[in-house]
């Protein structure tokens, strides 16, 4: 078990920070209010949130806030890593005033970081502990095995190093991100609240593939084959029904190996959470096919082949 255990830690590298926990935290609450009451501090940095937000001008540029969250333990570590932000930024046709939304933003949850340690935290923590206890149970005795199966599926490179997890006890939907942070390393955060046991286990390793895509090599991976035969069949690369498929097979990736490797009763989280039944166009037909692919039946050009067949075919 042990051995298992330290295999694990060299798949995650699990961590919990309570300034990253109460950005999240903030950011969760804005986006569910009243959901879970707030003292008025923390309060304060929800409202806060949504006001960033709203410069932001939605949800699209959090991304860059959050891959500058990296290393973060306090929030004045968050403002002065705020700070590093541009003055202006372009976004679409206007331009955000980035830094100092940003630095707003990191001043409020300043502002309640005491209320958040002594109200907030302490119960947060037990969560994080716990929910890390359930991840490491459910993947750590197989790891060898799942992620074996899932680079050569994936035909991703086995990860040299582990992949940064930051665990936050409140998250928005769809409560994992995969970021870049500013050595252009990958980051995960992955809120805890939304599941737990094998659901909770497949959005890590869900995160897990969109970190390993975004180190990936520039010339092999089926989710880059997958992209060029999109691309092939008049769906650029990039573009947002290209990003769905795509995405779509992350899902069907994540959930089917932890239902084969892992947990033989498992639900995939795209059935359970209705992901699949918002690509019914997709995510049946593709689940199909790599399900035959996973069987045996075929190789993975061909599945990459007749799963765009068919897709085009019935858009038409
Ligand atoms: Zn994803």
């Amino acid at each position: 078990m042990i051995a298992a255990l330290l295999v694990l830690l060299a798949v995650f590298d699990f961590q919990k920070s309570p300034a990253i926990d109460l950005f999240f935290t903030a950011r969760a609450r804005a986006a569910a209010p009243g959901y879970i009451p707030s003292g008025p501090k923390l309060q304060k940095a929800v409202d806060e949130v949504r006001r960033c937000e709203v410069e932001l001008g939605g949800s699209a540029e959090w991304g860059i806030l959050e891959g500058a969250l990296a290393g973060c333990e306090k929030a004045a570590d968050i403002k002065r890593s705020f700070g590093f932000f541009p003055e202006e930024y372009p976004f679409g046709a206007r331009t955000i005033k980035l830094r100092a939304a940003t630095v707003k933003l990191a001043t409020a949850l300043e502002g309640a970081e005491k209320e958040f340690l002594t109200d907030v935290w302490p119960k947060h923590q037990e969560t994080l502990t716990a929910k890390e206890a359930s991840i490491t149970k459910s993947l750590g005795s197989g790891e060898k095995i799942w992620l074996g199966h899932l680079v050569t599926y994936l035909d991703l490179e086995l990860p040299t190093k582990p992949s940064l997890v930051y665990l936050v006890a409140e998250a928005p939907e769809p409560w994992g991100f995969t970021r870049i942070d500013r050595g252009g390393q990958p980051v995960i955060f992955l809120g805890v609240d939304a599941a737990g046991g094998s659901t909770l286990a497949e959005l890590a390793v869900h995160e897990l593939i969109h970190a390993l895509d975004a180190r990936q090599g520039a010339n092999r991976g089926t989710l880059r084959a997958l992209r060029i035969q999109l691309n092939e069949a008049g769906i650029a690369t990039g573009t947002a029904e290209s990003n769905r498929i795509v995405h779509a097979l992350m899902y069907i990736a994540s959930g089917e190996v932890v239902k084969r490797i892992v947990y033989g009763r498992h639900h995939h989280f795209g059935e359970t959470y209705g992901t699949y039944a918002r690509m019914p166009d997709v995510a049946p037909l593709l689940l199909d096919w790599w399900r035959r692919y996973l069987d045996g039946a075929i190789d993975r050009d061909e599945m990459l082949a007749s799963f765009v067949r068919e897709y085009t075919a019935a858009k038409r």
